[in-house]
C-alpha cells in the first residue's frame, strides 16, 4: 500500500470501498443501466478521481445511439468531468489526495511517432479519449493519467470546472484554430453548449461585431445577454444580407460552425469575407461542399476542421474563471444524480429546457 499524506479530512486510498455505481453502456445491445462494479486501482503515473461532477455531451449521445463506431464492447460513458483525488499510482508525485481537480480526457497513446519522440498528450495522433477509448466518469470513481489534471481553486465549484471540461474548453481551443484575434468579426452558428460557451470566449477575446445564430428564439436571446452583439435566425430570408449589412459589407473574418449539417455550413461558408476562416466543431454525418471555387481561392478562404482541447487551453479557463472574467454559473441547466442519468439523457435529446449543460452528481 502507498502512503499517503496524513491529511485526515480526506479519505486515504486505504478507505476506498472496493465497488461503486458506474452507468455501463452495451454496445451490442446499445443499453445504458446503472451497474455495481469494482472501484479501478490506479496504476503507475495514474490517479483516481472521486467524481462530484460530470456532463452529459452531445458526443455521448453519439455514442449512445451508434454513430461513433463503438472501441470496446462495454464501457462507461462520462467525459466532462471534475472532483476530489481520491488515490495515487505509483510515482505520482505532483498530486495529493483530496485535489480538487478537472480532468482532461485526453490520454497519450505511447505509441504514435508523436509519443515516439516525446510530443506528449497534446501532439499524439492517435490520443485516447476519456469515455470512448477508456472507461469515462458516469461513476462514482475515474481512473485518468495524473498528468491529465488541472487544478481548480476553492473559488471555482466543481460543477463549473466540470462544465469547463469539453463544453467550454473545446469552443476556447477552436478560437486558437481559427487566429482569432481583437475586432475581427465573427459568426457563430448554433447556440447550443459550444456555441453559447464561443459567444461569451469571443467577448472575452475582443471578436468585434459577434453575431450568433440559432434557430431557438430562447437561443439568441441568451446569447445576446453573453456577449453577443446581434442574434439572428439562420432560417429568415435576410440572414445572408443581414451579416452583409453588419459587417458594413465585408463579410465575417471568422465563422465558427458548431452544427456541422450542410446547410449551416453553406451559410457559414458563404458569409466568409476576404481571408475569411471557416471552423468547424459541430459533429454530423453529413456531406459537405465549398460552393464555387473561383469564390473560395480568389477570396483565401480557409475551412479548418477542430476537435479537442490542449491543457493549456483548460489551465487559462480555470484561471479566468476564478479571476472572474467567464462566468459559467449559467450553464449548469441542471445537476441529475447517476440514478437519473436517462432522463439527463432524454432532456438533452430533446432539447426539453434548452440544456447548455446538465450534470451528473455520482
Ligand atoms: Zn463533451
Ligand atoms: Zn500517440
Amino acid at each position: 500500500m502507498k502512503a499517503v499524506p496524513a491529511l485526515t479530512e480526506h479519505p486515504s486510498s486505504a478507505d476506498l470501498p472496493t465497488t461503486m455505481r458506474a452507468a455501463r453502456f452495451d454496445a451490442a445491445t446499445r443499453e445504458l443501466a446503472i451497474r455495481q462494479v469494482p472501484v479501478p486501482l490506479p496504476g503507475p503515473g495514474e490517479v483516481l478521481v472521486r467524481v462530484a461532477a460530470c456532463g452529459i455531451c452531445q458526443s455521448d449521445l453519439s455514442q449512445l445511439d451508434g454513430h461513433i463506431a463503438p472501441r470496446l464492447p462495454e464501457i462507461t460513458p462520462g467525459h466532462e468531468a471534475a472532483g476530489v483525488v481520491a488515490a495515487l499510482g505509483e510515482g505520482v508525485r505532483n498530486r495529493q489526495v483530496g485535489d480538487r481537480v478537472v480532468l482532461a480526457a485526453g490520454k497519450e497513446c505511447g505509441d504514435c511517432s508523436e509519443c515516439r519522440t516525446g510530443g506528449g498528450t497534446d501532439r499524439c495522433e492517435d490520443l485516447q479519449v476519456m469515455a470512448f477509448h477508456y472507461d469515462g466518469a458516469w461513476a462514482e470513481y475515474v481512473l485518468t493519467a495524473a498528468v491529465s489534471l488541472v487544478d481548480v481553486p476553492r473559488s471555482v465549484p466543481l460543477e463549473h470546472a466540470a462544465v469547463l471540461a469539453d463544453a467550454v474548453s473545446t469552443p476556447y481551443g477552436a478560437i486558437d484554430t481559427a487566429e482569432l484575434r481583437a475586432a475581427e468579426s465573427v459568426g457563430i452558428w448554433g447556440l447550443g453548449g459550444l456555441g453559447t460557451h464561443l459567444v461569451q470566449l469571443a467577448r472575452i477575446c475582443g471578436a468585434s461585431p459577434i453575431i450568433a445564430l440559432d434557430p431557438l428564439a430562447s437561443a439568441r436571446e441568451r446569447a445576446l445577454e453573453l456577449g453577443a452583439d446581434f442574434a439572428l435566425d439562420p432560417a429568415a430570408a435576410d440572414t445572408a444580407a443581414r451579416i452583409k449589412e453588419i459587417t458594413a459589407g465585408r463579410g465575417l473574418r471568422a465563422a465558427f460552425d458548431c452544427v456541422g449539417r450542410s446547410t449551416t455550413f453553406a451559410q457559414a461558408d458563404a458569409a466568409l469575407g476576404h481571408r475569411g476562416r471557416l471552423v468547424l466543431i459541430g459533429i454530423s454525418p453529413d456531406q459537405l461542399a465549398v460552393g464555387r471555387e473561383i469564390h473560395f481561392v480568389r477570396n483565401r478562404h480557409s475551412v479548418i476542421g477542430h476537435t479537442g482541447y490542449r491543457m493549456r487551453h483548460l489551465e487559462d479557463l480555470v484561471e479566468l474563471t476564478d479571476r472572474g472574467r467567464l462566468d459559467v454559473s449559467g450553464s449548469v441547466t441542471a445537476v441529475l444524480p447517476l440514478d437519473e442519468v436517462a432522463e439527463g439523457v432524454r432532456r438533452l435529446r430533446d432539447h426539453d429546457g434548452d440544456p447548455i449543460r446538465i450534470l451528473l452528481a455520482p
